[in-house]
């Protein structure tokens, strides 16, 4: 049999990759798998021994990021597992996707802990955009951050990973750009954050060199998409409609997702140093670190406080 200059063997095409090589189903998992690790030591994202943290939402992404970690841990029994997932309380969406967490942690037999909004803040994510005329993804961002990163403090996890893949982070630097917040990009890359703080745990990235369409065919071929779930608020956010914009780019320029992380990588080191000196603050009231005096988290607490104060 004659076999496609462009394809790996034989066997049948799954995907074809941003250069034009196709993959079939085995030869794309230890494609994928292999620049997953490669990514980890590149960057050097895991240490031998670890008390890991992986930021679950029971979407494909974070699933995926898990099921690769396990892995790893399998391999390395010094590198141990914990699965926190964040509840924000998004009636007919989050309440699926913690199912999905959950039976995958039950099955492979990894701890997953979960927090909600309404147990730690009074309120759901719902209940609040009652309340306060916010973009959701702002306040709801801003709740679950802090809320990940004090948790995974507490449980004394030494880095916590999340599933953000190439198009998440190539959309947050565009996103900096138009909105010319460009500080904000200078936490970007692999590792999150720009100065190491005690009471910061280090946020990684393993799927940062992985394109979405990567990840979503390595989640089908691992049985881990479910039923596709967006989030209610996804569509209205800033963010949507930057990766609208991507995606078209990427279908008219091939490789453009690259060339925007690609460029971004090089220049990251030097907005690191520019912005590094940003003094990192103790909130004076949850005692969290903070920008200000008062953590974004408990500014907007105190004005959901006083509106249904004022409301009453
Ligand atoms: S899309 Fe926005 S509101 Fe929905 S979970 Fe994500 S950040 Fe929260
Ligand atoms: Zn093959
Ligand atoms: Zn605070």
């Amino acid at each position: 049999m004659i076999i496609n200059k462009l394809s790996c063997c034989n066997e049948k095409s799954l995907i074809a990759l941003t250069s034009g090589e196709r993959l079939c189903k085995n030869h794309f998992i230890e494609y994928f798998e292999n620049k997953v690790f490669k990514t980890i030591r590149q960057f050097e994202l895991v240490e031998k021994e670890e008390n890991l943290g992986i930021a679950l939402s029971g979407g494909k992404d974070s699933l995926t990021v898990l099921h690769i970690l396990n892995k790893l841990s399998r391999q390395n029994p010094k590198i141990k597992l914990n699965a926190i997932a964040i509840d924000e309380g998004i009636e007919g969406y989050r309440d699926k996707t913690l199912k999905t967490a959950d039976e995958f942690c039950q099955k492979n037999q990894i701890n997953l802990h979960i927090f909600s909004y309404k147990e730690e803040f009074g309120l759901t994510l719902d209940e609040m955009l009652k309340i306060l005329d916010v973009k959701p993804c702002t306040i709801c961002g801003i709740f679950r951050r802090y809320l990940l990163n004090k948790k995974s403090r507490e449980m004394k996890l030494t880095k916590l990973a999340t599933g953000h893949n190439l198009d998440d982070e190539c959309q947050s630097i565009l996103m900096n750009q138009l909105k010319n917040t460009i500080q904000a990009s200078a936490r970007l890359g692999p590792k999150v954050g720009l100065v190491h703080h005690e009471r910061f745990v280090q946020r990684i990235k393993p799927l940062y060199l992985c394109t979405e369409k990567e990840v979503t065919t390595y989640a089908y071929v691992n049985g881990l998409l479910d039923d596709f779930n967006e989030c209610p608020n996804a569509v209205h956010s800033f963010r949507a409609k930057v990766r609208d914009m991507m995606n078209e780019m990427e279908q008219k320029f091939p490789g453009t997702k690259y060339s925007i992380a690609s460029s971004f990588l090089q220049i990251l080191p030097l907005l690191k140093q520019q912005f590094r000196d940003g003094i990192i603050k103790i909130c004076k009231q949850c005692q969290e670190p903070s920008a200000n005096d008062i953590c974004n988290a408990c500014t907007y607490l105190e004005r959901l406080k006083n509106k249904i104060i004022y409301q009453e």
